[in-house]
């Protein structure tokens, strides 16, 4: 088991295990970014980072000229690049789901060559699959351009313990979110830490749980990258057995 020595950390010592220099401070490693960490809340966490991927990506309904009538879209995965002169043009290729007739999502259109993020451009001259799948899923953009946007709640997780003191009572949730997924938090954490989301929002009314950022109503709402739980689990003698296993996934 991996735990910070009896000693706490002070933020020298944090500092220097975060260069390359080896430092016999701790017992072993802990993955752990110290610049942002509260050192105090260090001796008492067990911290884990769930990372969420939506299985689909969005799909925006529009005018399917195929169809008469409005219908939703899904990318082909296809870049559409169009020169004129020094400027350029650059389509997502979206296909109707009914019949296939096809809808040009502007990325960009007469755009001077020299304005655009070398990187950009590159990834749109190579179709690279994984900017076009982050792209599918601006939902910004794709509300530009449509006025109904079907989102999929389902998605993947990963999950990863980052540090763990000895004697631990506080569960730290840190939400690695790449891509916009509409699911509620509450939702989450009831089914990833099989409690109800009444119980959830107890703990929450009791200052048990909280979040950052802690706006009113995040239990409710979508859940975004960065969201940080901490829930204390001080009163809960099945946190390792059973918390843990859930919050940190079963191989940790
Ligand atoms: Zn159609």
């Amino acid at each position: 088991m991996c735990h910070v020595q009896p000693r706490c950390l002070s933020s020298s010592a944090a500092q220097n295990i975060a260069t390359p220099r080896p430092q016999r401070v701790f017992s072993c490693t802990i993955l752990v970014d110290f610049r942002t960490e509260d050192q105090d809340d260090m001796c008492n966490t067990l911290r884990v980072r769930w990372t969420i991927t939506p299985q689909t990506a969005p799909q925006p309904w529009v005018a399917c000229s195929g169809c008469g009538t409005q219908k939703p879209f899904q990318s082909s995965g296809k870049i559409r690049l169009n020169a004129n002169g020094r400027k350029l043009d650059a389509w997502l290729i979206y296909k109707c789901l009914t019949c296939d007739k096809t809808w040009n999502r502007p990325i960009f259109e007469r755009k001077a060559v020299t304005d655009i993020d070398p990187a950009v451009l590159e990834a749109l001259q190579s179709n690279d699959a994984d900017w076009i799948r982050a792209e599918t899923f601006n939902i910004a953009a794709l509300r530009r351009k449509s006025q109904r946007i079907e989102e999929f709640p389902g998605f993947d997780i990963g999950k990863e313990l980052l540090s763990q003191a000895r004697d631990w009572t506080v569960l730290d949730i840190e939400l690695n979110v790449p891509f916009a997924i509409s699911v509620r938090l509450d939702r989450l954490l009831a089914g990833e830490l099989q409690v109800s989301r009444s119980r959830l929002q107890g703990l929450h009314d009791g200052g048990l749980l909280q979040t950052g950022p802690s706006a009113a109503g995040i239990l409710r709402r979508r859940i975004g990258n960065g969201t940080r739980i901490s829930i204390d689990l001080a009163a809960y003698a099945d946190r390792e057995q059973v918390w843990r296993s859930l919050a940190a996934g079963r191989l940790a």
